[in-house]
């Protein structure tokens, strides 16, 4: 697929406590990070589904973009086998400047579902059915404390102040007459974080289940009209109908259609979300740069992370051919 003058590639960036994550690049994701005033500092990990061009054209400029800022962050790049040469022979080849080291995390047969976690967030990875080897992701972010009680903080008589906080952090404490009170006796269960599903050129899979499963937000390719569904089926993508449907059987709270082939133009957009909405009411079509907040599980609170699809035509970036801050980590790592 072709970035096209009124639509960009498919990439989602997901932005969560300052840290930015990047799923997909094709040709021009660096000029979205750019419109969007997203920019790169605090993107340390790139998630890539597969090498179609029009999903990792654009790791480069976004590695050359990286490279400005003054002391960036480490990178972590999560793949399909492939994806670690890919990237070294595109450094190697442009000899671009790099002053940060790139971890690589390449998914092999025997890999764990768990491809990458941090402080904030843990990122599932799964096979998915396409003309290539391709992968879809679900990003989770990490269960929260439970909420604080306080009455029962009040009947185990802990003096109200700065215990009540070491408590509400997940922090034992021993009060002054030596008794010592753990988190879980004053806190509720521990709360769900938020879940995200990035699905994209895949034909209908069980793969596509796994990762949508009870997701708060889903972008899922919806690459055709149903009328187009044999071309789909022969190129291993989805249609708008196939995506709803699935997303709907998931038991997804809210379902974005990407990927929208080039061959129909914004005028017959609203003809996918008429077809896709007919299947799923909470699905709609997504739309370049919008940002899509994500509320929490049970709604208590809406503010937090946000998603923007980025992507658009690209900028070579000035570059200086100095490659010995690299540190290329080579093979695999993680679980
Ligand atoms: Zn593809
Ligand atoms: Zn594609």
């Amino acid at each position: 697929m072709m970035p096209m003058p009124y639509r960009l590639l498919t990439s989602l960036a997901v932005r969560l406590n300052g840290r930015i994550y990047i799923f997909d690049a094709g040709e021009g994701t660096q000029l979205g990070l750019k419109k969007t005033k997203l920019g790169v500092r605090g993107l340390g990990v790139v998630v890539v589904s597969h090498l179609h061009a029009d999903h990792c054209l654009g790791i480069p400029g976004i590695m050359m973009l990286k490279s400005q800022i003054q002391d960036p962050e480490p990178l972590t790049i999560l793949g399909p086998p492939g994806i670690t040469r890919f990237i070294q022979q595109a450094h190697e080849n442009l000899e671009f400047y790099l002053n940060f080291p790139i971890t690589f995390v390449e998914w092999s047969p025997d890999a764990d579902e768990v491809a990458y976690e941090d402080t904030e967030v843990r990122i599932i990875w799964h096979p998915l059915e396409h003309s290539r080897f391709c992968l879809g992701y679900r990003l989770e972010e990490l269960d929260r404390p439970g909420k604080f009680k306080p009455h029962l903080a009040a009947s185990l008589e802990i003096p109200k102040g700065s215990l009540w906080g070491k408590l509400q952090q997940g922090e034992q404490i021993t009060l002054e007459d030596g008794r010592e009170i753990s988190p879980d006796q004053v806190l509720g269960e521990p709360r769900r974080g938020r879940h995200v599903a990035y699905v994209v050129d895949t034909k209908p899979s069980k793969g596509i289940y796994r990762l949508c499963e009870g997701a708060d937000l889903a972008f899922v390719e919806g690459m055709f009209l149903p009328e187009h569904a044999e071309h789909a089926e022969a190129k291993g993508h989805l249609t708008v109908v196939d995506a709803a449907r699935i997303a709907g059987r998931a038991g997804v709270r809210r379902a974005v259609l990407v990927h929208i082939s080039p061959r129909y133009n914004d005028n017959e957009l609203s003809l996918l979300a008429e077809a896709a909405k007919s299947r799923f009411d909470r699905a709609e079509i997504g739309e370049d740069f919008r940002v899509y907040r994500v509320p929490y599980p049970n709604d208590e609170e809406s503010a937090g992370s946000k998603q923007r699809a980025a992507g658009s035509k690209q900028r070579a970036a000035g570059s200086k051919s100095n490659s010995q801050f690299v540190k290329w980590s080579n093979g695999y790592e993680g679980t």
